[in-house]
């Protein structure tokens, strides 16, 4: 089936209140004078999420957030609960990217907790899964891709509360992409994986994002791959003309 392309922006820990909202007001704009064949979504730090939310309403651009803790409340001193995120009117938050995994330490289990609390949030969550350089050197890209998804993926997950990003760790702000058979490979083998937890028909609805180094130069090749349902952008959708472009390059 035609699964309506994403593309998400991961601005990281980038932008203070003026600079984030002229971004997302930017690139609302573009979105309201002429819609791309592509939902748009922009994950900003969390401080500017209330004020992108009361800046975009109205104007098909989504925002969500880059994380968010397992509870719902408690004595979490600095993290974010997903019904906070929701409450701002989040619609989406990022959960297990490679620079969470790497520096805050998370593994499988937590990444799994966390969507299960997007999910009962009502937010969707977009699950990060990648391999090392190492990992990939080492011939273990299936394997470990393969353990992530399981070991992330909770029970309730559906084609719309989740959506997978496979991000290979060592494309990501490098400059650097696999081959597009490499990324075929791969995104193939994590549908016919959601074909186990989540049915043929529920596999098929599934959104696979590719991420790492996509920017304009690069991603009407990438975007046009079997099973690449959109992109998830770093570094190029902190430039409303970058982000803009990419989007424009959806089949
Ligand atoms: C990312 O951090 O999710 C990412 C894909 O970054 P970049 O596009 O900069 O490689």
């Amino acid at each position: 089936m035609a699964r309506r392309p994403l593309i998400a922006g991961n601005w990281k820990m980038n932008g203070l209140k003026a600079d984030g909202l002229a971004l997302a007001e930017g690139i609302a704009a573009k979105l309201k004078a002429a819609p791309p064949p592509a939902d748009l979504l922009v994950c900003p730090p969390a401080t500017l999420i209330d004020a992108l939310c009361r800046a975009v309403a109205g104007s098909g651009l989504a925002v969500g957030g880059q994380d968010c803790h397992a509870a719902n409340s408690g004595a979490h001193t600095g993290d974010i609960a997903a019904p906070m995120l929701k409450d701002l009117g989040a619609s989406h938050v990022i959960v297990g990217h490679s620079e969470r995994r790497t520096d805050h330490r998370e593994t499988n289990a937590q990444v799994q907790a966390k969507a299960t609390a997007a999910h009962a949030a009502g937010l969707v969550a977009i699950i990060c899964i990648g391999e090392t350089e190492a990992e990939r050197d080492a011939g273990r890209t299936l394997a470990v891709v393969g353990e992530q998804f399981d070991g992330s993926l909770p029970a309730g997950a559906t084609a719309d509360n989740t959506v997978i990003a496979y991000e290979p760790v060592w494309a990501i702000g490098t400059g650097r992409t696999p081959t597009t058979p490499e990324v075929v490979e791969v995104h193939a083998a994590i549908r016919a994986l959601a074909g186990k937890r989540l049915g043929a028909a529920g596999a098929d609805r599934l959104r696979i994002l590719y991420g790492g180094s996509m920017k304009p130069s690069n991603a009407k090749e990438l975007l046009a791959l079997a099973d690449v349902d959109g992109g998830l952008i770093g570094g190029a959708s902190l430039k409303v003309e970058d982000f803009w472009a990419i989007a424009q390059s959806c089949p």
